[in-house]
């Protein structure tokens, strides 16, 4: 159920979603995702299909995953990445693959100490995470070549902008549950420019910690 097999045939169907880059789906094949997902539903962890990972989260759709690296990437290498929504950890170990170094922060606590057992495991040691609120970022980490939101704010986040270098990217969902846009931000030296995506649906940006 975790075999070679399941893990191509995720690998082809993400190509014909139209991912392209052959060093994303690379490492998409190469990384357990049923290491991310509860044992319960690891037999479904090579579907392209958001899963349940516990306190009301989900892990993303692997397309989404992809597509945001992507988009993330599609300008030229990155040294520093931050993850705002840390989650099961599995973007974050996707991106650690593919970018020098991975800033990573969650509000749940439970859920980044999970996260954290497993980058361990993987043996990710260039992913630093913290249990913050990423709304106000992690500016002493800071500023970044890009950053990637896996929860949904209602409007660009102004500490996340500033924390992004000129010339810089933010992927992010934006928007009220089920009529969520994915967009791309760019930094530039008078202000921002964004591009709408495709319509997306994640959980929405929570401030506060728990
Ligand atoms: N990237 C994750 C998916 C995360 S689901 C993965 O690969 O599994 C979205 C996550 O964002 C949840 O864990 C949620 O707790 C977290 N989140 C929501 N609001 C947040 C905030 N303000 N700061 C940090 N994390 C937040």
């Amino acid at each position: 159920m975790t075999s070679q097999r399941t893990r191509n045939r995720l690998i082809d169907r993400l190509r014909e979603q139209g991912v392209n880059d052959a060093r994303i789906l690379e490492v998409i094949k190469s990384t357990p995702r049923h290491l991310f997902v509860d044992e319960a539903l690891a037999h479904r962890a090579y579907e392209d299909k958001a899963l349940p990972i516990g306190f009301n989260q989900t892990i993303s759709q692997p397309y989404i995953v992809a597509r945001m690296t992507e988009v993330l990437l599609s300008a030229g290498q990155m040294s520093s990445v931050l993850e705002v929504g840390t989650g099961s950890g599995y973007q974050a170990a996707v991106l650690a693959q593919l970018v020098e170094k991975v800033y990573t922060v969650e509000r749940i606590s439970g859920m980044i100490e999970r996260a954290a057992s497993r980058f361990k495991m993987l043996g990710l040691r260039n992913i630093s995470y913290r249990h913050l609120d990423g709304g106000i970022g992690w500016p002493e980490r800071g500023p970044f070549d890009g950053i990637i939101l896996t929860a949904s704010p209602m409007h660009i986040p102004e500490a996340l902008v500033e924390q992004l270098v000129v010339g810089g990217r933010m992927v992010l969902p934006l928007g009220i549950e089920n009529t969520q846009e994915l967009v791309l931000v760019k930094r530039i030296t008078t202000g921002v420019e964004t591009e709408v995506l495709e319509k997306v649906n994640f959980v929405p940006l929570v401030s506060g910690k728990t």
